[in-house]
């Protein structure tokens, strides 16, 4: 072990060893060959599913006899992410058609579920960011969420109160926020000097200097690509990053709730959305790495198991999961809105309000299942497209890292603050 770290980063790197992480052999497009299965967008050959514990194991041959074989392990013990067996993998760099592959999908699924080994099996769902991006005028009122004095329309007071907490503290760069989602532009002048800098690895070196699996993660990774380079290709995290943590007083024109914080970027969504098991790799990385807040601006798919597994797992470690409540207008209650309406205790689902404190209209809710309403409409913030590029963004995604935002205030006043409680 080398550096100092604790045992714990060991984990992760032991976990990557068998499969993901750097010694990855997928492919890496899932987002383009995704097959409808159920009503449900999925990944056409990853299957997530939990191993019965107790004396009863899977071995690779009893895996091989039924289609499939450990590409990942994760911190949620017994948690395998399976693909299609080595002789098959072959196939899924010459595509056949939909057909052929959710055939072979839903046979590798029965043969898995029957065989008894397993506490459950599912598909490994398409999940998407919760932003709608806007085309409004740069001028138009911005950053009202922080203080709206009544501009544009709204009305005065229909903010989060950013200034008066700010009276108190603005934060601190003790406190990680990980930013799960498209990225992060971490190159941005409003988010350069406000990134994680991961202190066991020298960037550039090509080494995994601090044994976590991953090679120069300096700011973060990339789920998708297995590397450690979270840079945004999307704008939709580094949309979400400024709101948590734009730099303040820094001569560039964004400010974010927190102005010292420290944002580590989880990438695992493309143009196309990303899938439920890159959501949980960039779960496990962000909280071994000691992120103590995790933005989610991202839903989708069925009810996932090894989500829920892995979402608890987190909070098992203390980890604040703020989640997006959704886009399409929908009472959460009756119909769930994942991965925000879990019951894990950990999660804060965010709806998201306007400028007059009035739910938004696309914003999803639920008595039960969305706990709060955040700025989401008209969000001034950072994007991808250069190191100067802002824009006005709606949606949840862009309410819940408001939440975040706060939480992060939060913590560093309160630096032994149960989060979750
Ligand atoms: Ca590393």
């Amino acid at each position: 072990m080398r550096g100092g770290f604790p045992p714990s980063h060991l984990l992760l790197r032991a976990l990557c060893l068998l499969g993901c992480g750097l010694f990855g052999i997928l492919p890496t497009n899932a987002q383009t060959n995704t097959v409808w299965l159920e009503g449900f967008e999925v990944h056409p050959t990853r299957i997530l599913a939990k191993l019965k514990g107790g004396e009863q194991t899977a071995n690779s041959t009893d895996l091989a006899t039924l289609g499939s074989r450990v590409s990942c392990q994760y911190r949620t013990p017994r948690l395998v992410l399976l693909d299609e067996a080595v002789a098959n993998a072959a196939a899924i760099t010459t595509p056949g058609g939909s057909d052929e592959r959710l055939t072979r999908l839903q046979t590798r699924l029965a043969s898995l579920k029957s065989s008894g080994l397993f506490e459950y099996v599912e598909p490994d769902y398409i999940v998407k960011s919760d932003a709608e991006p806007t085309d409004q005028a740069f001028q138009e009122g911005y950053l009202w969420g922080l203080r709206n004095l009544g501009q544009n329309g709204g009305t005065a007071g229909a903010d989060i109160s950013a200034t008066n907490a700010w009276d108190i503290t603005t934060g601190s760069t003790n406190v990680i926020v990980a930013v799960i989602d498209t990225g992060v532009r971490y190159t941005h002048k409003d988010l350069a000097s406000q990134m994680w800098v991961n202190p066991g690895e020298i960037p550039g070196n090509g080494v995994d200097d601090d044994d976590n699996g991953f090679i120069d993660d300096v700011h973060g990774i990339n789920a998708i690509s297995r590397s450690g380079d979270p840079m945004d290709d999307d704008d939709h995290g580094t949309h979400v990053s400024g709101t948590i943590g734009a730099a303040a007083n820094d001569g560039n024109p964004h400010v974010g709730v927190a102005w010292q914080v420290r944002i580590m970027g989880c990438k695992f969504l493309g143009p196309f959305g990303g899938t439920t098991s890159d959501a949980i790799m960039c779960i496990d990385y962000a909280v071994e790495m000691g992120a103590k807040i995790l933005n989610n601006s991202w839903g989708g798919g069925a009810f996932s198991f090894a989500l829920f597994d892995s979402i608890n797992n987190a909070g098992d470690a203390g980890v604040l999961f703020v989640a997006a409540a959704g886009n399409n207008g929908i009472n959460n209650d009756l119909q769930p809105h994942y991965p925000s309406s879990y019951t894990s205790e950990n999660i804060i689902a965010v709806a998201a309000t306007d400028r007059n404190d009035q739910l938004a209209d696309f914003s999803h809710y639920g008595l039960q299942s969305v706990d709060v309403g955040a700025p989401g409409v008209s969000i001034f913030s950072s994007i991808s497209t250069s190191d100067t590029a802002y824009d006005f963004f709606d949606g949840t995604s862009m309410a819940a890292p408001h939440v975040s935002g706060v939480a992060a205030l939060i913590l560093s006043e309160y630096p032994t603050a149960d989060l979750l409680s």
